[in-house]
């Protein structure tokens, strides 16, 4: 009997250590971050000690310390896929893709959020210039700046660090339609 629950037990340990392995493997925050949701509403109130543990270097000092990612080092700079652009550190809804353009800035650009909860503004009177800021509705992450010298219809410019959006394709919409047609 000893042995029998030895074994199991050995098997257990086997498994356990497998799996922390696995998400030690895989950098996929979405998976470490118990607060990431594309869906829940509710706001998400967490200290910067627990978010430095659960995300990388880069988007914690964007998101939580109000850093800057270089101009023209996001891949969602030029990007064009259709699909919605989340918070990568909450997956609050942020923008959707029709509501991008090409600005010239440097730093992906959009000229309307998804809806009122997507963003918070505050004055930001640092570096000697008065601009808004613009945090996350959710989880209020620094997610950049917001200008008025954006396109019709609104005329903003909502000027986004790369590093703290998280896109994903519209596959749904894609897929719908080719079974349509
Ligand atoms: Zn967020």
């Amino acid at each position: 009997m000893k042995r029998i629950i030895t074994f199991f037990a050995s098997i257990i340990f086997f498994i356990s250590c497998n799996a922390q392995n696995s998400t030690k493997n895989k950098p996929d925050m979405n998976k470490n971050n118990p607060y990431y949701s594309n869906s829940d509403t509710n706001k998400v109130v967490v200290k910067n000690e627990e978010w430095q543990k659960i995300l990388s270097p880069e988007v914690y000092d964007i998101a939580r310390q109000k850093g800057t990612e270089s101009p023209w080092t996001s891949k969602f700079e030029k990007f064009k896929e259709i699909g919605t652009y989340y918070c990568a550190v909450c997956g609050n809804p942020l923008f959707k893709s029709n509501t991008k353009f090409e600005s010239g800035c440097g730093w992906p650009s959009f000229y309307e959020p998804i809806s009122k909860s997507s963003i918070i503004y505050l004055p930001d009177n640092s570096h000697g210039m008065k601009r808004t800021e613009v945090e996350c509705g959710r989880c209020k992450s620094h997610l950049g700046h917001v200008f008025d010298d954006g396109p019709p219809p609104t005329g903003l410019r909502y000027c986004i660090n790369g590093v703290v959006l998280d896109f994903k394709k519209a596959q749904e919409a894609e897929n719908n339609y080719n079974k349509k047609h």
